[in-house]
């Protein structure tokens, strides 16, 4: 908090130590800062607070003004959702809780605790990005907390670091050393008032922290596939439990019919499912009445193929066969 004070930035929405924030003023510049960069924000912020001082002011507002008082700064369902928040609130008065400014039109899970922590006092943290990476390195967290259980971890840790102090003051000054110090690329450890403490930087790997997400590896996977006709039908067959598309049906392997000596090349089909980069080999056979196709085999007619087939890497293997109807 000494931190905090001596060296975090003069905004126009901040108060000083021990002030509790107004709410309207910490609605607003959290709505406009979502999408936008704090240097547009402050200037519009400001004119803002000029043409609408309070809640009631915007409530009494048109659409037409609230947008046009909006303009340039995009994502317009923020200004329509402020404009419905106001009247909200110009009615009704202030929610005294994160769960009742939860309530509020336009405002989720992080902008309600901003309002609690910030205006009511109420211990709850507010975690974005800045907050995400202090305490992913304070505590060498080495986890993805991303996921289920590395977000309830990173709620557990943030719940306790604003019981101990003002919760908005500690929030507050949590992001920004986020912020100023704690940079994703090079943080200033020399000057953080938290170095002592800190374990990523007493281990050295300062941005092996928060992990990195692990990147899952292509497989490509080959196959050549016949499309065989037999008059007007086409054989298929379910896909196997170990190859991709399972259940669905597909054109079965070029080796799985001996008999097909000497089938046409169509070309290629290329196509990617999750993390799998699938080239097909397409062939094509016409075989006679007598051919007898293994059991798990079905023919289904030209015209029927739309029905059957779901997956549209089998459409484009039998749209290069030639037998996908028109
Ligand atoms: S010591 Fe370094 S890594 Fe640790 S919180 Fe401070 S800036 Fe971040």
């Amino acid at each position: 908090m000494e931190w905090f004070v001596a060296q975090g930035r003069t905004l126009p929405w901040r108060t000083s130590r021990g002030v509790r924030r107004d709410p309207w003023q910490t609605l607003v510049s959290e709505v406009m800062s979502q999408q936008t960069r704090l240097d547009v924000v402050v200037p519009r912020f400001l004119e803002w607070m000029r043409q609408f001082p309070t809640p009631e002011n915007l409530a009494n507002a048109s659409e037409q003004e609230v947008l046009a008082a909006w303009a340039g700064l995009g994502y317009y369902s923020r200004a329509r959702n402020l404009f419905k928040a106001a009247q909200e609130v110009s009615q009704k008065g202030w929610p005294l809780d994160c769960a009742g400014f939860l309530d509020l039109a336009g405002v989720g899970p992080y902008t309600a605790s901003a309002l609690a922590s910030l205006c009511c006092g109420e211990r709850v943290a507010m975690v974005d990005g800045n907050v995400l990476r202090v305490l992913a390195r304070f505590h060498a967290l080495g986890q993805d907390l991303r996921s289920g259980t590395g977000k309830r971890l990173l709620e557990r840790l943030a719940a306790d670091w604003v019981s101990k102090g003002d919760a908005g003051e500690v929030n507050e000054a949590t992001m920004e050393l986020g912020a100023l110090v704690c940079l994703p690329r090079q943080p200033r450890c020399e000057v953080c008032p938290l170095s002592s403490a800190c374990r990523a930087c007493a281990l050295g790997e300062v941005e092996q922290f928060p992990a990195k997400k692990t990147k899952t590896e292509t497989v490509v996977v080959n196959r050549e596939v016949v499309v065989v006709v037999q008059g007007d039908r086409v054989f298929l067959r379910p896909s196997r439990a170990d190859e991709l598309l399972t259940g669905l049906s597909v054109p079965p392997d070029l080796c799985e019919a001996p008999q097909i000596a000497n089938p046409r090349d169509c070309g290629t089909v290329r196509h990617a499912i999750t993390h799998h980069k699938v080239l097909w080999t397409i062939y094509h056979e016409t075989v006679p009445q007598s051919f007898c196709p293994p059991p798990t085999w079905f023919g289904v007619t030209k015209n029927d193929l739309p029905k059957e087939v779901v997956s549209s890497l089998v459409r484009k293997a039998l749209e290069k066969a030639g037998v996908w109807p028109s």
